[in-house]
């Protein structure tokens, strides 16, 4: 019955996006008591996004400001960013084109693209002209630099931004920043209920190259017991070959550059979407790009576990 159980608790696997790499998942995820996940990829999306638009005097999409005013200030960046090849700035692009089509707006994009001509690239940020407006976007310095003065109602938002470990792009043109586009790497939606549902019997830990607030916030959550910030990723695999000192050892983690870290794990899990998964060194792969098949991984190689005894 043993071969049985194994084709079956594969194929179970399967059917919810979890492909098991090496039989011996069914052995050791069961006696796992530390999990560790790592940050970029995992908890989080892995791709920058703008997450809100501030205007000047104003407060996020939901208040009573017209909608075009805030549109202005993503479209004008939008048009100088896509001369950027910044992660901020594809971003930004993507965002406006997706109020775009959304607002159905989709044929006036005479304003797209910033000429070429006023274009410059700084450390901190870009310049553009956009209708005939010099366009400065990129970290508040950068614009008070070029002249701009950011008003008492947007310094707020960049605090709020910069504490929640996200990207604040200030936008402005004319002596003044007229918004602030705040970017991020969103946390996985649900991602809390994932965590609590893993904690249940094992202890949880987060692992991140980040540290500030980026990796703060996923401090004092339900079910996380350690946050282990700061570690670049030729250290993660030292970093789990320590823990396994204090016991069984799962690594969730999606970038190529974890691999070393999923292979020193005694359970090594794969998620995330495209080129990058490292599958090689995993001995289950979520193809789906779904945190809460990490818990099911773990629940599934219980019970086939139990069926091959
Ligand atoms: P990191 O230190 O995270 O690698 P960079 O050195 O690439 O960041 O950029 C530092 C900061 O400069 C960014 O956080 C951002 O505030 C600003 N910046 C740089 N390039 C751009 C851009 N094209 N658009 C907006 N902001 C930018
Ligand atoms: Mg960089």
């Amino acid at each position: 019955a043993t071969p049985l159980a194994i084709a079956s608790g594969v194929q179970t696997a399967a059917r919810r996006g979890i492909v098991v790499a090496t039989e011996t998942l069914f052995e050791d995820a069961p006696d796992v008591d530390i999990v560790v996940l790592d940050k970029t990829g995992t908890l989080t999306e892995g791709e920058m996004s703008v997450e809100r638009v501030h205007v000047e005097g104003g407060g996020p999409a939901a208040d009573s400001r017209p909608i075009s005013d805030e549109r202005t200030v993503l479209r004008r960046a939008a048009a100088v960013e896509t001369l950027s090849e910044h992660p901020i700035a594809g971003a930004i692009v993507d965002a406006a084109r997706e109020s775009d089509t959304i607002d159905g707006n989709e044929e006036d994009d005479d304003d797209h693209t910033a000429d070429i001509d006023g274009f410059e690239r700084h450390p901190r940020g870009v310049v553009g002209l956009v209708d005939d407006e010099r366009v400065v976007v990129g970290h508040p310095d950068h614009c008070r630099d070029r002249g701009l003065s950011i008003s008492p109602s947007l310094e707020s938002p960049i605090s709020a931004a910069r504490a929640d470990g996200d990207v604040p792009v200030v936008v402005g043109w004319d002596g003044r920043a007229r918004g602030v586009i705040v970017v991020g790497d969103a946390p996985r939606e649900r991602w809390n209920e994932a965590v609590e549902t893993l904690s249940d019997g094992r202890e949880v830990v987060v692992l991140t190259g980040d540290e500030g607030a980026a990796a703060d916030r996923f401090r004092d959550v339900d079910g996380v017991s350690e946050v282990f910030a700061g570690v670049p990723p030729e250290a993660k695999a030292e970093t789990i070959r320590r823990l396994r000192t204090r016991g069984t050892v799962a690594m969730v983690g999606d970038g190529s550059n974890d691999a070393p870290a999923l292979a020193a794990a005694d359970v090594g899990i794969a998620l995330g979407s495209g080129t990058e998964l490292a599958t090689d060194a995993a001995d289950a792969v979520i193809v789906g790009d779904d945190l809460e098949a990490v818990a099911e991984t773990f629940a599934l190689a219980t019970g086939t576990h139990r069926r091959i005894r």
